[in-house]
């Protein structure tokens, strides 16, 4: 087998695991490449593309989700398919791909949570934020999901932009809400929410916290509701007044919560309170039910490397809450007959390349891409300079390995069909979107999601 893979009668044959902002900007990649031609198929396994696009960004963020327009660009070139429905492991095992492509190229995120390892935290009413955002953008694995939203206080813990978008969905008007795509369970059960007061529990200082600048003032300018900083919590050490020094974006977030804090409180209806060097420690219920959360106060102590961490001072207190949303971070999880870093939640590689293990050899033909590969980190914008690294090091592999016999399986679709499995192309895709715009329409809203497979199968005649 000799004949080189490349050229446009026998294309270079790539696989993409995931069909999120990693794997579309791999494909984008990989389409700029000039050295060769290749065809790609993108594989997901829910019916719609765009990953956290569609499902993690708010619903009340709508130009970030612009970014589909490029997607879109890159799965109408012909050398693209975008094979929806089709779960890794399952329908399509990776033996399948192996002998399908010439390459496989993971992209498949970061779908679990972070634990917080505390007792109580899975009482009822403790929930990951991750299954909130999941939830109110229409995830089909997350939209039977109930929250109860009876109570008057909400904790969120974490000081990421997840804890932010979170925060402000729980206090934002029902009004507001109603203009945009959130998924309807989701506004069915916000309209009727008794939260009053949300509060945010950061376990470090003003200084460490990892919310970017729009998103925190966006806090401070929701309509009918007050921010509240505790003056006491904006108290820096030395080597936090000096992160402020060499950190623009701290330094930024720091002068937003002073304005925050020295702002009075307008007496509006709804409020979100903002707490720094403040960790959980337990989740105290009733009944199964979280009713409170009992809290210490922290300080920080510099390692030797210089990282501040967070260390308790043996203060508690007791903060009465029916709902904790845990926003401490995303978690990769393993896929069948690939290798897993179990401590980093990632697939192991380097610059990209799978590797059998953390440090370990190159698994040949393999690559990896966006928060499977690097972890849960960074906005949309930061997976494209990450394709563009993992499609680097598949190029050089290429030049040094060349591509290797020709897989011999046949077309992914005929194997699809032979499975009885429903896939769902490109133009499906489309024919789903130009539906859920057209019931958006009628209610002035953006789009109407569909969220149960079932249906959007049924809708596509599938
Ligand atoms: P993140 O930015 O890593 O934030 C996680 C937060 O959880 C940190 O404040 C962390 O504190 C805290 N934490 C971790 N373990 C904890 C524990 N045991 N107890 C208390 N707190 C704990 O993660 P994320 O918010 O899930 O966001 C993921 C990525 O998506 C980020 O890069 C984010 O910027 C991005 N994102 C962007 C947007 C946007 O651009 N609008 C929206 C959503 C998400 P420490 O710092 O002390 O570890």
């Amino acid at each position: 087998m000799s004949e080189r893979p490349g050229t446009s009668e026998r294309p270079l044959r790539i696989a993409i695991v995931g069909a999120g902002p990693a794997g579309f900007f791999t494909a984008g990649a990989l389409l700029k490449e000039t050295d060769f031609v290749c065809s790609i198929d993108i594989f997901d396994r829910l019916p719609t593309p765009y990953g956290l696009v569609r499902d993690g960004v708010a619903p009340d963020h709508p130009s970030i989700k612009k970014v589909t327009g490029k997607f879109e660009k890159i799965a109408s070139d012909p050398s693209v398919r975008f094979l929806g429905n089709v779960t890794f492991g399952e329908e399509v095992t990776r033996d399948d791909l192996k002998s399908r492509y010439h390459r496989i190229v993971y992209a498949v995120g970061a779908p679990a949570d972070r634990r917080l390892g505390i007792p109580g935290e899975d009482l009822a009413g403790s929930w990951p934020a991750t299954a909130f955002v999941a939830w109110y953008n229409g995830h089909p694995d997350f939209a039977g999901l109930e929250f109860d939203l009876s109570c008057e206080r909400a904790v969120v813990v974490g000081n990421g932009n997840v804890a932010v978008d979170v925060a402000r969905i729980l206090v934002r008007s029902s009004e507001e809400l109603a203009r945009t795509d959130i998924a309807d369970h989701a506004l069915a059960a916000l309209r009727g929410s008794r939260i009053r007061e949300v509060v945010m529990l950061g376990r470090r200082g003003p200084a460490q916290a990892k919310f970017t600048n729009v998103e925190l003032k966006e806090l401070g300018k929701l309509e009918g509701v007050d921010v509240e900083v505790v003056d006491s919590d904006l108290m820096l050490d030395a080597d936090s007044a000096a992160v402020l020094k060499s950190n623009r974006t701290a330094e930024r977030n720091y002068e937003i919560l002073r304005e925050m804090s020295a702002r009075p409180s307008s007496g509006a209806e709804r409020r979100i309170v903002l707490r720094f060097l403040t960790s959980p420690v337990e989740l105290v219920g009733e009944e199964g039910r979280v009713t409170c959360v009992r809290t210490e106060r922290n300080r920080l102590v510099t390692g030797p490397n210089g990282y501040q961490s967070a260390e308790g001072t043996g203060e508690c207190r007791l903060l009465d809450a029916g709902l904790v949303l845990r926003s401490v971070g995303y978690r990769g999880l393993p896929l069948p007959d690939v290798p897993f870093d179990d401590a980093r939640g990632v697939i192991p590689n380097l610059a990209g390349r799978v590797t059998d293990g953390p440090g370990g050899d190159p698994v040949p033909g393999e690559y990896a891409v966006g928060w499977i590969k690097r972890g849960p980190t960074g906005i949309i914008g930061t997976n494209k300079a990450d394709a563009a690294e993992t499609v680097r090091t598949l190029v050089e592999d290429l030049r040094v390995e060349g591509a290797g016999p020709a897989p011999p399986g046949g077309d992914v679709e005929e194997l699809l069909a032979a499975r009885g499995v429903r896939y769902v192309t490109f133009g499906d895709w489309i024919n789903l979107d130009e539906q859920e715009k057209r019931n958006g329409e009628a209610e002035g809203r953006p789009r109407v999601k569909f969220v149960r497979v079932d249906d959007m199968l049924r809708v596509l005649g599938k």
